[in-house]
């Protein structure tokens, strides 16, 4: 965090429908990956400027949780209109803070439009239930209310996907949003209060505080924000979910992850290697569903170890805007900490079978280069196998069967994603009910529910019940009313003072 300089735009909160300065007294950097350059200052909150984003998002909700089902599904299905129309202006946005390639930024922003598509379905979502004659002339029927304004604090490794996970859905159920993104990426979120703007949201019902603990603190501690869905590390979600319950509200905090790839000896190979490679250095590794243990399954490690390196050879590491395959970390201090574990992995024994270090780089000599890596005979007491390292860094573990494979994946603390890749539909059925993963795939390497299921791991992964999107996501911002009713006919009449019964 540095001081302010008049020659960087500054990206400002989004406060009551524009931009805000807010009290402006801490700044952080930007900078653009792939270059190292600092390109931009952020605005840090202070509390009272989320203060001020609270205010005008509760005096937002006490019209907008009224505006019709109607209304509310129009705005929706216009902004998800001028999101796709000006999507690769957001794919853009992403890799000049994020680095990652432009191709996989597009992905990412096509991700979030299918929640926007989910959520235009609002009427239908909400629709209760109703049974009529419960008890002689009463009908009972249940509906779900929003909860007024939610808070959402995002990571900095899907700065348009995972924000979209939640706001859209908050938005459509009648809630309003303070957003706190990371400050590593934080343009793509104010490109979404412009677009929401332009869509007719009115104002104070989308709003967007940059900075660091000292905004999420007070958003955990605000007596006026209802909710609050976090996506981040573990250390953080923990902390999250613990002092929002603690303040009373309603808490999903979505975790770190280490996720596992099985492969059993019957399995296609080229398939498993296409996948591990996929899995293991798209978005050179940060994402939450990344695949960075490989679990061979003997005899197959050496056959699947040669194609995976064969596949890694042809791999183009570079500037995201470049024809390339993989871009740099996001910072030089992360790039830094994940240049370490390889290191790191050496001295405890594994076998560094491609060092990511000497990858010839198309990019400036600035950015936070490290190329794919590949370690074999890892084992899980080492450090590359039991920390999130976050980077392009795969790790072989070799097991003698799938009981030790299965054994390894539940003994892991993490449970966000894996993978089985197997012919045999006996085995791949007995895994998807015996891994303890709240995301499974089958011959897929990154299982990402679409917009209609819902996201989320399970033991560190997650803290709280509810994951993310889907139906899960509509329950989380609304909270569930039951209404019993008599409309009384002329013979109606009595005094009883005992307990209601059906009659
Ligand atoms: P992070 O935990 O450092 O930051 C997440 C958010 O918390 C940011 O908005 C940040 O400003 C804020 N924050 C950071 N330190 C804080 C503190 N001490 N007190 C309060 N708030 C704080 O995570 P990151 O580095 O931005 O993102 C990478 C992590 O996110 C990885 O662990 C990855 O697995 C995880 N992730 C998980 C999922 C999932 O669905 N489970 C999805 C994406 C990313």
């Amino acid at each position: 965090m540095t001081g302010s300089s008049p020659s960087l735009p500054i990206v400002r909160h989004w406060i009551d429908g524009k931009p805000s300065d807010g009290t402006a007294d801490r700044l952080g950097d930007v900078y653009d990956p792939a270059t190292g350059e600092l390109t931009k200052r952020v605005a840090f909150a202070s509390v009272a400027d989320v203060d001020q984003a609270v205010a005008s998002a509760t005096s937002a909700f006490a019209t907008w949780r009224n505006s019709s089902l109607a209304r509310r599904s129009k705005i929706l299905f216009a902004f998800r209109e001028i999101v796709v129309e000006r999507a690769s202006e957001l794919a853009a946005i992403v890799t000049a803070e994020h680095g990652k390639v432009l191709s996989d930024a597009l992905g990412e922003v096509n991700r979030a439009i299918e929640v926007m598509e989910f959520a235009c379905g609002i009427p239908h979502l909400l629709k209760g239930g109703y049974s009529e004659e419960v008890s002689t002339q009463v009908d009972v029927y249940s509906i779900r209310q929003p909860l007024g304004v939610v808070g959402i604090i995002s990571p900095f490794n899907f700065p348009a996907m995972v924000p979209s996970w939640f706001f859209p859905i908050a938005i459509a159920c009648g809630n309003t949003v303070v957003l706190k993104p990371s400050e590593k990426d934080p343009s793509a979120s104010v490109w979404f209060a412009e677009r929401w703007a332009e869509a007719g949201l009115p104002e104070g019902v989308f709003n967007v505080v940059h900075g660091d603990k000292i905004a999420v603190d007070r958003i955990l501690d605000h007596p006026d924000v209802q909710a609050v869905s976090f996506v981040g590390s573990t250390p953080i979600a923990r902390y999250v979910y613990e002092n929002g319950t603690k303040a009373g509200k309603r808490v999903q905090a979505l975790g770190g992850a280490k996720n596992h790839m099985v492969v059993l000896p019957d399995a296609d190979l080229d398939l498993a290697a296409d996948a591990a490679v996929n899995a293991g250095f798209g978005s050179a590794g940060e994402r939450c569903m990344a695949i960075s243990a490989v679990v061979a399954v003997e005899p197959v490690a050496d056959e699947l170890i040669s194609k995976i390196c064969e596949r890694m050879a042809t791999l183009k590491v570079g500037d995201g805007r470049r024809d390339v395959d993989m871009g740099p970390l996001v910072t030089s201090a992360h790039r830094d900490k994940v240049a370490g574990y390889l290191e790191a992995g050496v001295e405890s024994g594994a076998e560094l079978v491609v060092d990511g270090r000497a990858t010839e780089v198309d990019g400036e000599s600035g950015g936070y280069w490290l190329g794919p890596t590949l370690f074999d005979k890892v084992t899980p007491d080492m450090s590359i196998y039991t920390d999130e390292i976050f980077g392009p860094v795969l790790s072989v573990v070799r097991v003698s069967s799938y009981d030790a494979a299965l054994e390894l994946v539940n003994s892991n603390p993490y449970g966000n994603g894996t993978a089985i890749f197997t012919n045999d539909g006996g085995a791949a059925r007995r895994f998807q009910h015996e891994v303890e993963v709240g995301m499974v795939g089958v011959n897929v390497p990154i299982p990402v529910p679409v917009s209609y299921y819902s996201f989320g791991g399970w033991k560190a992964s997650l803290f709280g019940d509810s994951h993310a999107h889907g139906t899960e996501g509509v329950h989380f911002y609304t909270r569930g009313k039951v209404v019993t009713s008599r409309w009384l006919d002329p013979s109606h009449g009595g005094i009883n003072l005992g307990f209601p019964q059906t009659s």
